[in-house]
Formats: structure tokens, sequence, C-alpha cells
């Protein structure tokens, strides 16, 4: 059985898609790059926001009007949480997979296109990997119990479960044996690592654990909830440069009565500390960040809260995202919501503000021998190579144009100098 998968959403739902392919592969199915030559499409969805929820019924339909005969299966956030309005509303789709269990999609997909049941599935490990060469995301924990007023995810992925540490290293032993240079730890909040398990958060703990594995490699930590940052990590990426001095800490907003009212306990002035605390341990640290504009009741002073906060923090990288009114959450019910308008301008701002911050704080490398990890080559045989340094995550941060008089293998490292930047991209002649 030929199938193709869509993978929408975050880098948690893609580990799940690399998973689902892992499983439908080990069961004897063949994954196909282009969904012309599939039995079976799978759109695995997200379903945390409005305009996310949309295009993955947009994805659906479209998959439909084109391929009117194929098996379609909805799986992902979406089909989680809407599974039973789906079931009965979207007859363009044949399956909604709404259980939290990927080893589920195997006979779901086999029993969809007549064919034999697969055989059991052994939970086989990701092979397939829909990063960018060399680079790979592991789950450290699925869920959350933060329950930020304005968040679905709880509502679709639960409340938090952590992995074990050697079960972890173990999946990261393996990565690295199959050649990958870079993992990034992911999780809805990787600052809460263990504490369903331990009480307490168990992120030092594991990155020492990592740290004993061999060889040359970079380890990215993503989504570090800012009130209960794990301070203790500091020595560690202190201590083995593997770990990089690259935190992704999303602070939402600066104003404390809105910070309240998204349940959330901390407030500008101690996340201006938590920031130079960072800093003074890591000098080299790159901080990027999430701000909402348009939350129920956001002023226009709390909003020049944010701008100044902005201007303090001088963040490496940061995305601004609108509210979203999501039923079934705290904040849906919450008055004085901005209009979508007002909400819109106040982001286009900090947008606009943010590329300036960007631009000085990357041309601080100008002029430094730095490692870059080689992504793709540009134009085929002759253009210069997209990379990324370590103050580039993948796929949300500017990049790297890494110039090479030899060829070069996406997916490697590469020592040269950064001659320089256009706009907050970095250039890198290899040396
Ligand atoms: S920490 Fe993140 S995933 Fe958890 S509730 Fe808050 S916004 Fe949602």
């Amino acid at each position: 059985m030929k199938y193709y998968l869509e993978p929408l959403g975050c880098a948690k739902n893609q580990v799940d898609a690399e998973t689902m392919i892992a499983n439908l592969n080990d069961a004897g199915a063949l994954f196909v790059e282009n969904p012309d030559d599939a039995d079976l499409l799978i759109v695995n969805s997200c379903g945390f926001i409005e305009e996310a929820k949309r295009e993955a019924i947009n994805v659906t339909l479209n998959f439909r009007k084109i391929y009117p005969a194929k098996k379609i299966i909805l799986a992902g956030c979406l089909a989680r949480r809407y599974f039973k309005e789906l079931e009965q509303e979207l007859s363009e789709v044949d399956a909604v997979a709404g259980s939290d269990s990927l080893d589920d999609i195997a006979p779901l997909a086999f029993g969809l296109t007549g064919e034999a049941p697969p055989r059991a599935a052994s939970s086989p490990a990701r092979v397939k990997l829909l990063s960018a060469p060399g680079s790979a995301y592991v789950k450290i924990a699925e869920g959350c119990d933060n329950r930020c007023s304005f968040c679905a995810i709880p509502l679709i992925r639960g409340g938090l479960r952590s992995r074990s540490i050697a079960g972890i290293v173990s999946e990261c032993r393996a990565l690295l044996k199959n050649g990958l240079l870079e993992i990034c730890l992911i999780a809805q909040d990787t600052a809460s690592y263990g504490k369903d398990t331990d009480g307490v958060c168990r992120l030092p703990d594991l990155l020492k654990a990592l740290s004993s594995l061999e060889g040359d490699f970079w380890v990215r930590l993503l989504y570090l909830h800012p009130d209960h940052f794990p301070l203790d990590i500091l020595e560690t990426i202190a201590a083995d440069r593997r770990f990089l001095p690259y935190f992704d800490i999303p602070f939402q907003h600066a104003s404390p009565r809105l910070l309240r009212a998204m349940n959330r306990r901390g407030r500008a002035d101690t996340y201006i500390s938590l920031i130079e605390r960072i800093r003074n341990f890591l000098p080299d640290s790159v901080i990027r960040s999430t701000f909402m504009t348009g939350f129920p009741g956001e002023s226009d002073a709390d909003f020049k809260l944010l701008l100044d906060f902005q201007h303090a923090a001088r963040l490496d990288w940061l995305g601004v995202f609108v509210f979203s009114r999501e039923e079934g959450v705290p904040a849906y019910n919450f008055k004085g919501r901005p209009s979508k308008k007002n909400a819109r301008e106040r982001k286009r701002i900090l947008e606009t503000r943010q590329i300036r911050i960007t631009e000085e704080r990357m041309g601080r490398f100008t002029g430094r021998l730095m490692t870059a990890l080689v992504e793709e080559q540009v134009d085929g045989e002759a253009g210069p190579y997209i990379g990324r340094l370590f103050c580039h995550a993948p796929e949300v941060d500017g990049s790297l144009v890494i110039e090479s008089a030899a060829a070069l293998l996406p997916g490697t490292f590469v020592k040269g100098l950064v001659t320089g930047q256009a706009g907050f991209d970095l250039k890198l002649r290899v040396q």
C-alpha cells in the first residue's frame, strides 16, 4: 500500500507524523513523496488556533477535489479535538484518526485500503525524518499542565507526561548513530520535564545524561516556559559546548494584568532579570521568544508595556501571534477583546521594530570563526549553500548563506568565517 502524509502544525506534530510513517513502513506500507502516486492520503492536522484549523480543512478538501477516488485519513490535533463532529460532518474523508495512539494508524490505513491487516506495530524507530538534513526533533514529554487561559493544547494533548531519561538518551544515541548532528529537544513546555514523574524539573539531569554521549553534535532546547526556567541547566550548557546557548522562551506579554489573565505568574522585570542572568552566565546566548497581541482586555497602555519590554529585552528572534478565541478555554469568555484590525496592527508594529533589533543582534557574529550545519545547495550545482549556525533554530529563524570553493554535503558541519550579513541573514565563507 502506497501512502502520502501531509505534515501540518508544530514540531511536536512533526514527530507524530514521523512516528506514524515509521509505524506504517514497519507494517509493510510504502511512503511516497508525491500524493499522485499514493493509494492513501493522510493529513496530519493542527487544531491549535483558527488559522491552523482552517488550513487543515482546506488541505483535506483540496485533496478530495484533486483525488476523488483515493482514501483520505484526517489525523493529528484537529482530529483529536473535534473527533465526533468531524466523524459526523466531514464526509470528504474516509476516516478520522482521533486516538492518541500513533500505533493505530497502520491497522486503520490497511483496513481502509482492504489490504491484509498489517503485522503488529513494534514501535519502530523513526527513520524517515521530515526535518532538514542533519537535524531531528526529539519529543521529551507530551501534554501540558500549565493551563494558560488562551491555550487549547491541554484539551488536545492532555496533561504532562514525561518520557524516561533512559528512553530519550537511547533514542538520541540511535539518531546520532544514523548520522544526525543536531537534536532539538521539544515538548509543550520543556521546562516542566519530569515534574509529573518526579515532582521536580529533571531537565538538568537529562542534559547531564545526554552529555555522556560521544561525538560532535548539537543539542538545542525549545519551548522553555519563562515562569519556571530551570537555571541549573546553564552550568551544564556552559560545561559542554555541544549544548547550544540557544533558548526559546515564550514570554507572551509584559503587562502584569494581562499575564495574570493568561494564567502566567511572571512580570516584565522578572523576565528581564532572567534574560540578564542567562546572558551573564552564557554571554553568547541567543534568545528567541513569542509575543501575543489582541488578548482580551489589552489596552494601549498594556501594549506600551510590551513595546518597552521589547526594547529592553533586545531578543535575538521574535514571533508575534494574534490572540485566537478558542472554545473550551477560559479566555474564550473574557471580555474586552481588541478588534482584529487593532491586534494585527500591534503585531505589525512589533515585527517591524524587531527587524532592526535582530539585525543588530546577529551583527555580533560577523568576523567570527564558527561551525555551520549545511542544509541545502541553492540553484543545484553552482549556487552557494544554505545552512544554520547555533543561533538559528530550524525553520523559524533567519538563515546562513555559505560560500565554499569545495562541494559540501547537506547534513554535515563545516567551519568558516562569518563575513557579514544581508538583513538578519548571515554569510559564511568556508575555511
Ligand atoms: S505552556 Fe504552552 S502548551 Fe502549555 S498551556 Fe501554556 S501555551 Fe499551552
